[in-house]
């Protein structure tokens, strides 16, 4: 199985009026062909942030990005155009990411005038195949997007990512804004979509259930950092940093018998904003030692494939 998207020590910084915001500080990750990576964390982690610089559409501001081995971190208007025919994006909410003005076949044949490659008659075509394969009825091709259901109009958005044929896609949150019901609907087309096109997706979502029942590793992100990263199976049975097992302590638990109690974190949220030196999550640590405020903690292999960064991994763990 090859690599197919990598990111190196990736940063994307804003200038705020009160410093430097860190919104994604040094991410190292990769994502094998056909697989997903499930990112998680809190609101304001900086996971919709590293999903759209890794597909360019914000600038990073340190690191490395590659795609299929190649360097794309910085690209003209052709590596540009050559990057978006193969990585795509589909977004949270599909209702304001859709021009309310055009129809169903309309936004999904947009991708598709803009590649330039096929004519008239074949983008119609095209556009027709891709509303069947994300199952949208050939009768609502002259439909606006206001007429639909939320599930209708992700699914549009699925499709408009689809038209160019891309091999890696990001979901960001693709499925928060939609009923349960119908969140399972989206995500089995995802899934499926998966296997028949061999796609690869970055995950992005704050929902733990979503994240299971998708992801073949996840990455858990903390003020712009990665904490924790591995095989989703392995993660779901043991979380070894004391971030991620307050976070998945809010999960349902399957059986009475092996019942976790919930994690409440106290402690004040450290500042994103030119971060100090030492363990980010330091304030709201119940493991924490003077070393978490001073020393910042390195991501290392805690088992094959699972890596965390905790100055106290192995003590906490056992
Ligand atoms: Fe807690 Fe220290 Fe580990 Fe940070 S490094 S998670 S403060 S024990």
């Amino acid at each position: 199985m090859s690599v197919l998207v990598e990111a190196k020590e990736l940063k994307k910084y804003f200038e705020t009026k009160s410093g430097t915001l860190h919104a994604v500080d040094g991410i190292t990750c990769s994502i094998e062909e056909g697989k997903t990576l499930g990112v998680v964390g809190e609101s304001g982690c900086g996971k919709s942030t590293l999903g759209r610089t890794v597909l360019h559409l914000l600038e990073s501001t340190g690191g490395q990005l590659f795609f299929q081995g190649k360097d794309v971190t910085r690209l003209d208007r052709h590596g540009l155009r050559e990057l978006r025919s193969k990585a795509q994006m589909i977004f949270q909410d599909p209702y304001s990411s859709l021009n309310p003005r055009m129809t169903v076949s309309q936004l999904i044949a947009e991708p598709l005038k803009i590649e330039g490659k096929l004519s008239k008659k074949e983008i119609n075509e095209k556009v027709l195949e891709l509303m069947d394969t994300v199952g949208l009825a050939e009768r609502l091709y002259n439909t606006f997007p206001h007429e639909l259901d939320g599930g209708r109009r992700q699914r549009i958005g699925v499709a408009k990512a689809l038209a160019v044929n891309p091999q890696f896609i990001v979901c960001d949150e693709p499925v928060s804004a939609l009923d349960v019901s119908i969140q399972a609907q989206i995500l089995n087309l995802l899934k499926d979509l998966q296997e028949k096109r061999n796609l690869t997706y970055m995950f992005i979502t704050h929902d733990l259930s979503v994240v299971k029942y998708i992801s073949h590793d996840i990455m858990v992100m903390y003020l712009g950092q990665m904490v924790e990263k591995g095989p989703a199976k392995e993660i779901f049975q043991q979380t070894i940093h004391p971030y991620t097992k307050a976070l998945f302590s809010a999960l349902p638990q399957p059986s009475i018998h092996n019942r976790q109690e919930r994690i409440i974190l106290k402690g004040e949220l450290s500042s994103p904003i030119n971060p100090k030196p030492g363990c980010r999550f330091a304030k709201r640590c119940i493991y924490a030692q003077e070393a978490c405020f001073v020393d910042t903690p390195e991501l290392v292999e805690y088992s094959p494939n699972h890596m965390v960064a905790c100055h106290r991994a192995r003590e906490i763990n056992g």
